[in-house]
């Protein structure tokens, strides 16, 4: 299996919920329970509404959590009311960002020209980027799954060289499956980042496609996250409303970097 090219990664979204000042209390819940292992076997992130982000990380020299915002500007700088730069989030340490969030594609307009141009954006300002994509209802039951998944890729990694692509992390977040507690079952799930991955082997090769990161996003929570993490093109998961709890984060966080960990133990290449 080529899972150990890549990252294994549990990455929260906190969307617009709890207080800047509770930020600090979660991550100092959260350390004790983080894996334990001298190898880095679980990318660990946090994406915080942006007030949060400075206080999360005020003091703390966890370098097993990194913190990541939700969105970024498409510009880098002036007169654009409202808008938080790439450069920003950078000076605030942030070292991932969401883009083309389905929540922001339908309620902000986000179009994937821009999240296209988002995407570079926070390449050029050292930031990872975490790319969103994924059907509608309609779309699945129109069977028209992994022809628009592949279009959604295609149209947000446009123009990346084979050393940008890497520095991604592709999210499939099902939007009928996002904060529905509908789960995408382990099967459609692992088809879906199967063909995520076959779309960046035709674009670069077969190195690049396999050291990218693929999430699966779309209320991922304790009890469904070992069968989808069992999936070989499934390499962690994007999760909203299960991480807002210090318990139920820790222990995804923990089937990751225990099955990562069995993945190294189990590789003869
Ligand atoms: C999300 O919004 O990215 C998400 C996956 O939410 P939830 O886990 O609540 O479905």
């Amino acid at each position: 299996m080529n899972k150990k090219y890549r990252k294994a990664i549990i990455a929260g979204n906190w969307k617009m919920n709890k207080l800047p000042s509770e930020s600090r209390a979660f991550v100092e819940e959260l350390k004790p329970l983080l894996p334990r292992s001298k190898k880095k076997v679980c990318e660990v992130i946090l994406c915080m509404p942006y007030p949060f982000i400075p206080i999360a990380q005020r003091g703390s020299k966890e370098k097993r959590l990194a913190l990541g915002a939700q969105d970024v500007s498409a510009h880098d700088s002036g007169a654009f009311t409202g808008e938080v730069s790439a450069a920003m989030l950078k000076d605030i340490g942030c070292k991932y960002c969401i883009v083309g969030h389905s929540e922001r594609r339908q309620y902000h307009g986000e179009t994937d020209s821009e999240v296209n141009t988002k995407v570079h954006k926070l390449l050029e300002a050292g930031i990872s980027p975490i790319i969103c994509v994924g059907e509608s209802l309609e779309q699945r039951e129109k069977e028209l799954t992994l022809d628009f998944v592949a279009y959604q890729v295609k149209a947000a990694i446009a123009g990346l060289g084979p050393k940008e692509i890497k520095r991604c992390v592709i999210a499939y977040e099902p939007i009928w499956a996002i904060g529905t507690g509908k789960t995408a079952t382990a099967d459609q799930a692992a088809e879906v980042c199967n063909g995520i991955r076959a779309v960046i082997r035709s674009m670069y090769d077969a190195r690049v496609a396999r050291s990218v990161s693929i999430l699966y996003g779309g209320s991922m929570n304790p009890s469904n996250c070992a069968e989808l993490l069992s999936k070989p093109d499934i390499d962690g998961g994007l999760i909203g409303g299960a991480s807002l709890k210090v318990a139920d984060l820790a222990f995804m966080i923990n089937a990751t970097a225990d099955g990562a960990a069995g993945e190294d133990e189990g590789e003869a290449e």
